[in-house]
């Protein structure tokens, strides 16, 4: 039986709708609307593409959207001084620095710069820390996306074996620990894993974040399991024309699998709508207000 396709433009549109509820809200309580930082260094295409769609985003869901566009020869402590200025203005609730940066910069102490609580991303270690000891965190979007539209597809997913293949600090790890707080039981395979195909084989959940087109095959798949397809990759097409895949062979695993997210289409357009759900929670928590039901 054809697997079922798990719809996350859908789903991330429907959160959308749901943040921009939330934001109108926040403004309602506060006299101003919950603002997003993001800040570009360089001229890199896609970067610049990135920006100007989350900015359009947050514009959408009735965010105040602040976009930083800075000299691909800013020194680390311009960057870090303008990430400062931001962290002290009061109508600044999340900072988002787009990734990656010129090699004259360090990354690292680009985001141990950024206040934890406007920490979008949840890339600074205060972050990753507090979801590894199961705190209230921000949580890095990609994975908390992945998470939702498990759980929006699955129910509950306590006790199921899950493997993650990836581990990386912006996916892999916190798509683990996100996993292991719903108890299920966690493999991270990673480049060094010794016979992957029989690792992935023995998961009901199976989040690929490799960044290898098609890597995954069906006989790798237990029948019945769910696949969340992380990877974004750009192959050749014939005719000087390309396409965009995931990390899993998609037709032959959809005939195993019980339900798998396309490539586009599946977790892609979830990473922005979570940005702008964890911007309204890092306002509202800025504030003390209380969580928002929903989000
Ligand atoms: P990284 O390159 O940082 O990490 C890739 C991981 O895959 C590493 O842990 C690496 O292992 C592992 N790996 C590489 N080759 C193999 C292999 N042959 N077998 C097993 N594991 C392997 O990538 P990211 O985590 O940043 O991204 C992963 C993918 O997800 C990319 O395609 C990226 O484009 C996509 N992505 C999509 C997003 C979205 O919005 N949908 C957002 C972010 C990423 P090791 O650590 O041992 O090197």
């Amino acid at each position: 039986m054809a697997a079922a396709v798990i719809d996350g433009k859908a789903f991330a549109q429907g959160l959308r709708g749901r943040v921009a509820d939330a934001a109108a809200r926040f403004q309602a309580e506060t006299g101003r609307a919950p603002g997003l930082a993001v800040v570009l260094v360089g001229e890199d295409p896609a970067s610049s593409v990135y920006v100007r769609s989350k900015g359009k985003a947050c514009q959408e869901a009735g965010m105040t959207s602040i976009e930083h566009r800075l000299a691909e020869t800013t020194t680390q402590a311009e960057l870090i001084a303008l990430v400062e200025a931001l962290n002290a203005d009061p109508n600044v609730d999340g900072i988002l620095v787009q990734l990656p940066l010129p090699k004259q910069i360090d990354d690292k102490a680009v985001i141990a710069a950024i206040d934890p609580a406007k920490d979008v991303d949840g890339f600074h270690v205060v972050n990753a820390g507090r979801l590894a000891v199961g705190e209230d965190a921000l949580v890095p979007c990609t994975p908390l996306g992945c998470l939702m539209l498990l759980k929006d597809q699955m129910g509950d997913l306590s006790g199921k074996d899950a493997v993650v293949i990836g581990r990386s600090n912006i996916v892999g790890k916190p798509m683990a620990q996100l996993l292991l707080g719903e108890s299920c039981t966690v493999t991270i395979a990673h480049s060094r894993t010794k016979d992957l195909p029989a690792v992935v084989r023995r998961a009901d959940i199976v989040v690929a974040a490799v960044g290898r087109p098609e890597m995954v095959k069906a006989d790798w798949i237990k029948p019945g399991a769910v696949v969340i397809d992380v990877g974004i990759n750009r192959i050749e097409a014939g005719e000087s024309k390309t396409r965009l895949v995931g990390d899993v062979a998609y037709d032959e695993a959809a005939a195993i699998a019980s339900a798998i997210t396309p490539v586009p289409g599946g977790v892609g357009p979830m990473t922005i709508a979570v940005l702008l759900r964890n911007t309204v929670v890092a306002a509202r928590a800025r504030l003390g207000l209380g969580a928002e039901a929903g989000l």
